[in-house]
């Protein structure tokens, strides 16, 4: 029987694993002692309380998404609001909206009277025309037009959707999210998180699945360097001491991070490129003494859109208050307590009203987490250094957020990248 050997157990080498694992014998390697890369979940013990090392949110339109959770069994695992509703908050204005999206393609929800941003012209429609039209060289912020449509929600929405600067961005990657999201109407954006958490929903269940079907992870197993035979295929792979030789029919799918992949396969495979310019994420977690509940339309999206300030979005979870901030490298200087304490102050301005107990003055006890790489940058410039999934060596093929899917770092270009992978290699059509 084929043997793949899928190297990283993230989200695109899982992707790549539950795909195939009916079809061939599979093996995944992983160097952690988990699997679920940059979406995992962990019991954080100084705050005595289970956290995703970041938010993340999901679309209704996340085509891949919702495929791989039904064929690991975990589509019951994401909770949202059932609607396009986007409850929001300006800081600087202390005024808080509610963006409830139209079902269908037509704008409604931008007409005056609709429930759209408060302030914005329906003429400022033009700014999705303009990133429709936008070619490769393109940036995000040449596609805006000023306003508050830009400013309250086209901005923040870009920033989050590709991890950087508006004025850095690239406006093809972020068309592209629209072309699958916005334009699809209202009934492709309806907002989607894990109940519990990323492991929860996106790993354990794979993980689980994968070894059903008789396949193997490995946890713990880091492949430090590919072999390459003369005919141009890999032969064997390295893991330390270890050595694992490679059958004639066997192939692997390389799922690490780009600088990873640049350093196993750049030796074999003349003017390979990757990614090499990353933005952070900060995730600020405070942990409350009590179960969090909170009224109105927050209580059933559980999350707020926040602009004017540091704080981006704003996640209510049991006892947990988690805030996101996006393009975060403009942060790298500013020191953690700066951070919280600035942080806190926001978050009680934005849910302190709608939550049924009383928030403290002082931050209670925090964990942040920068993650330094934690998407490439989405420029136009690392775009093209993206590369196909299928490679010059003929059992070898990529996969992760960072390989050739047209689309921004988001699980759902992980995992499409992950199904890309198993095609590039004829193993699935
Ligand atoms: C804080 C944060 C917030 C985010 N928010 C969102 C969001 O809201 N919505 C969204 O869609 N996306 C979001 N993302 C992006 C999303 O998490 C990633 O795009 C996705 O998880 C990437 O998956 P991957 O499998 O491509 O890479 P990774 O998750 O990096 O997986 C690669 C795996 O390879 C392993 N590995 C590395 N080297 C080796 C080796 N030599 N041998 C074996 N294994 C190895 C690593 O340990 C890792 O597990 C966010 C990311 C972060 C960090």
């Amino acid at each position: 029987m084929t043997h793949i050997h899928i190297i990283g157990g993230g989200l695109a080498g899982l992707s790549a694993a539950v795909e195939l694992t009916a079809r061939a014998r599979v093996t995944v390697y992983e160097a952690g002692p988990a699997c679920g890369g940059r979406a995992r979940s962990y019991f954080d013990k100084a705050l005595g309380a289970r956290i995703d090392n970041g938010n993340h949110l999901l679309l209704s339109a996340n085509e891949g998404v919702f495929r791989y959770l039904g064929l690991i069994g975990a589509h019951d695992s994401l909770v949202g609001p059932g609607a396009p509703v986007f409850p929001w908050f300006d800081l600087s204005a202390n005024l808080a909206w509610t963006l409830r999206l139209s079902k269908g393609k037509a704008p409604f929800w931008a007409l005056p009277g609709g429930a759209r941003v408060p302030g914005m012209k329906f003429s400022e429609l033009r700014s999705l025309f303009n990133l429709l039209r936008a070619n490769d060289e393109t940036r995000v912020s040449d596609c805006l037009v000023p306003g508050m449509l830009s400013e309250r929600l086209l901005e923040p929405f870009a920033v989050s959707a590709l991890n950087t600067s508006c004025e850095e961005g690239s406006a093809k990657l972020l068309a592209n999210v629209v072309r699958q999201s916005l334009a699809l109407g209202g009934k492709a954006c309806c907002p989607w998180y894990p109940r519990e958490g990323l492991s929860e929903s996106f790993v354990d269940p794979a993980v689980a699945h994968i070894r059903t079907m008789r396949g193997e992870v490995r946890n713990g197993a880091r492949v430090s360097a590919l072999e390459v035979g003369p005919v141009g295929r890999v032969t064997g792979l390295r893991l330390g001491d270890e050595r694992i030789a490679l059958g004639p029919e066997d192939a692997v799918i390389l799922a690490v991070p780009a600088p990873v992949a640049q350093s196993l396969a750049a030796p074999h495979i003349v003017g390979f490129t990757a990614p090499d310019q990353f933005e952070s994420i900060v995730n600020v977690h405070f942990c409350l003494p009590q179960t969090l509940q909170a009224r109105g339309v927050v209580g059933d999206t559980g999350f707020v859109g926040v602009v004017g300030g540091i704080t981006e979005w704003v996640f209510i979870k049991d006892r947990i208050l988690s805030v996101t901030v996006s393009a975060a490298n403009r942060y790298n200087e500013i020191s953690n307590d700066y951070l919280i304490e600035t942080i806190w102050r926001e978050v009680c301005q934005v849910v302190g009203p709608v939550l049924m107990t009383a928030l403290p003055e002082q931050a209670p006890p925090v964990r942040l987490v920068r993650e330094k790489r934690a998407t490439f940058a989405a420029t136009p410039e690392q775009d093209r250094l993206r590369p196909k999934a299928a490679t010059p060596l003929s059992n070898l093929a990529l996969a992760g957020d960072w390989v050739q899917t047209g689309l921004p770092s988001t699980i759902e270009g992980a995992i499409r990248s992950g199904v890309q992978a198993t095609r590039a290699l004829g193993l699935v059509v």
